[in-house]
């Protein structure tokens, strides 16, 4: 997401940091691309207006007057104005009520609900570990009950059956019922949604809504549709009293205009991001973090997250307490942290997080592929434990032999070899001074060599 948005603003940053000064005259130029790159981003007009306003009157204030690095000064502002704009924090789901606490879904069909259902289910029962009870009301496609009913056993929670034939707010009561005799912390309820914002959907979720007063009604909306996306959320704002919302399928979104224009337009906080199909595609909304995704400043907190979500704590743990010891990172570990790469669903869905990467063409994006992952896995499994632990001693015949054992050329071994210390060097930056150190490093242009980075080659 937000590839494009990126794209612009970057080269509107860049060079206005070759720019000494802000001048009334330059100011003017920068922010008529910042205008053309909002908009290019399929961002609501008046949302457009406003953070132009904004940032112009901070820029002419003092402190970017009195700045040194006018351009620096000047990007903070936009990205403090990007974060204004979609809300500040993250806001997650409020299940403080007395259980079952009730989590409803609107929106129109084909915009994700199903599938975010599912994915919160998970979520809750993964992270938060909540009983979770999941019921479909949608009982104009019966299809759509199977699909939950299917995705309710892959995540592992609860499902409550219903039918074609029931009416939606007899099938809620009934649920509800179930979930407070069956002690579920959660009932998550799917609704039915129509091609468009008509006055039938919107009844039928009003009264949907009257029998489970739901803790949560959270709006979810298809972020591909842009503009569009906006308007439906007006108009759902309007019928129901909204919670919040999820934007999915933000992984195929390069202008992520909705993330901007949402929140302002309704006042509801984005909560999720549905990036991707599979269950596990669901991450919590920062707008701080999107903000500097952005700015290619790269989202490392998220990645941080997601890869303590999906790989084993205890291997995250040992390498932590093995680094701390001194010991350093070696190619056991490096193999480690490609295998839990695997587990991650693949490099695709972390690539864009990573600083830097927002620029990287797709083309240089392709070749750090699963199959890359698989291969330098295999030219590891080939080494003995000496050679894991201390690299160093792989000579050339050592070289030729792990390259024959493994199905691979000498080349690929030296490729390797050249990714791992890369990896260890950010390995011992990170232990001396932290994050910020290596966000600062990992940040600064050309720190990356295309294609240099290690697959799996950030520390956790
Ligand atoms: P509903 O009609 O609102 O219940 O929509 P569904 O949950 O059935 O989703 C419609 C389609 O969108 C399905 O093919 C989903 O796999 C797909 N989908 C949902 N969320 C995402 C997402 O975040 N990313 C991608 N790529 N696809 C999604
Ligand atoms: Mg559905």
């Amino acid at each position: 997401m937000f590839s494009n948005l990126s794209e612009r603003l970057d080269g509107v940053m860049k060079r206005l940091r070759g720019q000494g000064r802000l001048t009334e005259e330059n100011l003017q130029e920068t922010l008529r691309e910042v205008r053309m790159a909002l908009l290019e981003a399929d961002v609501a007009l008046p949302v457009v207006r406003e953070f132009v306003k904004d940032v112009k009157e901070r820029a002419l204030g003092e402190e970017v007057k009195r700045s040194l690095t006018p351009g620096q000064a000047f990007v903070k502002i936009v990205k403090d104005e990007l974060i204004r704009v979609m809300g500040e924090t993250n806001d997650g789901l409020d299940l403080s009520a007395r259980p079952p606490a009730v989590v409803m879904v609107a929106g129109l069909q084909g915009a994700g609900k199903t599938t975010s259902v599912a994915k919160l289910a998970r979520f809750l029962r993964e992270r938060d570990k909540k009983k979770v009870l999941v019921v479909s009301c949608d009982v104009y496609r019966p299809a759509a009950i199977d699909q939950l009913r299917t995705l309710a056993a892959e995540v592992e929670v609860d499902f409550f059956p219903s039918s074609g034939d029931q009416k939606p707010v007899a099938i809620a009561a009934a649920a509800l019922e179930h979930a407070r005799r069956q002690f579920h912390d959660v009932l998550l309820v799917d609704t039915a949604g129509r091609l468009h914002v008509d006055e039938a959907m919107m009844a039928e979720v009003q009264d949907l809504h009257q029998a489970l007063n739901p803790v949560e009604t959270l709006f979810v909306v298809d972020s591909m549709t842009g503009q569009d996306a906006v308007n439906t959320a007006k108009a759902f704002d309007e019928a129901l009293p909204l919670t919040g919302v999820i934007l999915t399928k933000t992984d195929g979104d390069a202008r992520g205009g909705a993330a901007l224009s949402i929140r302002h337009v309704t006042g509801k906080p984005i909560k999720f991001l549905g990036v991707g199909e599979k269950t596990k595609a669901l991450e919590p909304f920062h707008p701080e973090r999107v903000a500097s995704r952005i700015l290619g400043m790269g989202d490392v907190l998220s990645l941080v997250e997601e890869v303590e979500r999906g790989v084993d704590r205890d291997e995250a743990e040992k390498l932590n307490r093995k680094l701390k010891s001194g010991k350093g990172f070696d190619l056991e570990d490096f193999r480690q942290q490609m295998g839990q790469l695997g587990k991650m669903g693949g490099i695709g869905s972390l690539m864009d997080k990573l600083p830097g990467m927002g620029q990287m063409s797709e083309k240089v994006k392709g070749q750090v592929n699963d199959k890359e992952v698989a291969r330098l896995v295999a030219i590891i499994n080939s080494m003995t434990p000496l050679e894991r632990r201390k690299p160093d001693v792989i000579s050339g015949s050592r070289k030729r032999r792990i390259a024959a054992g493994s199905g691979t050329q000498v080349q690929d071994v030296n490729r390797l070899l050249k990714q791992f210390k890369q990896m260890q060097k950010m390995m011992k930056q990170f232990q001396k001074g932290g994050m910020k150190k290596m966000m600062r490093q990992l940040g600064g242009r050309g720190g990356l060599p295309p294609g240099g980075m290690p697959p799996g080659g950030f520390p956790m």
